[in-house]
C-alpha cells in the first residue's frame, strides 16, 4: 500500500511562529484517517499546510512521493490532491451542476462518477447553491472534489452545521470513497465517535501536539483514551 502523504516532524503556523509542532502523520492508498482534536488543536492549518496554502516552518511533507517545498498550491492540486474546506466554499449563484462542471479539471471531468456517489444532487442539478439546505451543500462540496478523480481527498469539518442524522449518512460515503477509488482519506472531524467509526487510523492533536495515534477501532472502545487527550492529559 503506498503512502499518499507524509508529514515528518512538521512544524507549521502563521508569521513564523509554530502552531503545530513535530507533527508525523500519513496516510496510505485506500486508507481513512481522522485528524481529531479540540477547536484551536491545529487540525485546519494542518490540512491548509499539506495543500500548500500555510507554509512550512519546519520538517517535510511529501504528497505522492514529492516534497510541496516551494511548490504552488495548484500545482500540488493537479496532481490528484483535492481538499474540501472548512465552510464548503461553493460558488452560490451558480447551480449544482456548473459548480461541478466548475470543480472539474479540464479533460478530466468525472461529473458523473461523483454523482454515483451522491446521488441526491440528481434531481436538484438546476438549482442554485446557494438554495440547497446544509447537507445538500456539503454534499456538493464532496461531489466536486471528486470529479477530479483524486488520490488523496482531504476533508475539513464536513459536519459543520449539520444535523448528527446527516452526517452520519454522510461519513460512510467517504469510507466507500476510499474502498472503491483506491483514494486515501485524511478527515476533521469534530463528530469523533462517528468519524472513528468509519477510519482505520486515527491521530489527535492538542494544542498543536500529537498526543494520541492508533487504530480507529482500538481507540473507539477505550472512550478514557480520547477522553484525556482531549483534556491534555494522553500518552
Ligand atoms: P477548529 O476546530 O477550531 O477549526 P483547528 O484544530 O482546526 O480548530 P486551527 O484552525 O488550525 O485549529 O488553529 C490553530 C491555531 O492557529 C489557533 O490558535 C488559531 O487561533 C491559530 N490560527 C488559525 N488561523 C490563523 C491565521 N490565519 N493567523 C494566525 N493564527 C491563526
Amino acid at each position: 500500500m503506498s503512502v499518499l502523504l507524509e508529514i515528518e516532524n512538521l512544524n507549521t503556523g502563521y508569521n513564523g511562529v509554530s502552531v503545530v509542532r513535530g507533527l508525523n502523520l500519513q496516510v496510505s492508498e485506500g486508507e481513512v484517517v481522522a485528524l481529531l482534536g479540540p477547536n484551536g488543536a491545529g487540525k485546519t492549518t494542518t490540512l491548509l499546510t499539506a495543500s500548500g496554502l500555510v507554509p512550512i516552518i519546519s520538517g517535510e511533507i511529501k504528497v505522492f512521493g514529492k516534497s510541496i517545498k516551494g511548490r504552488r498550491p495548484h500545482l500540488i492540486a493537479r496532481d490528484g490532491l483535492a481538499h474540501v474546506p472548512e465552510g464548503r466554499s461553493l460558488f452560490y449563484q451558480l447551480t449544482v451542476a456548473e459548480n461541478l462542471r466548475l470543480g472539474a479539471a479540464k479533460g478530466s471531468a468525472d461529473v458523473k462518477k461523483a454523482l454515483g456517489y451522491f446521488p441526491a444532487l440528481e434531481p436538484i442539478l438546476d438549482r442554485r447553491a446557494g438554495l440547497l439546505s446544509g447537507g445538500e451543500q456539503q454534499m456538493l462540496a464532496m461531489a466536486r472534489a471528486l470529479t477530479v478523480n483524486p488520490k488523496l481527498l482531504m476533508v475539513d469539518e464536513m459536519s459543520l452545521g449539520l444535523a448528527p442524522i446527516i452526517v452520519e449518512r454522510l461519513l460512510p460515503i467517504l469510507r466507500q470513497i476510499a474502498a472503491e477509488t483506491g483514494a486515501g482519506v485524511l478527515l476533521v472531524e469534530q463528530h469523533v465517535h462517528m468519524a472513528l467509526q468509519v477510519a482505520d487510523r486515527a491521530y489527535v492533536l492538542s494544542h498543536g501536539e500529537l498526543v494520541l495515534e492508533g487504530d480507529a477501532a482500538e481507540i473507539n472502545k477505550d472512550r478514557s483514551l480520547i477522553q484525556a487527550s482531549y483534556l491534555g492529559g494522553a500518552k
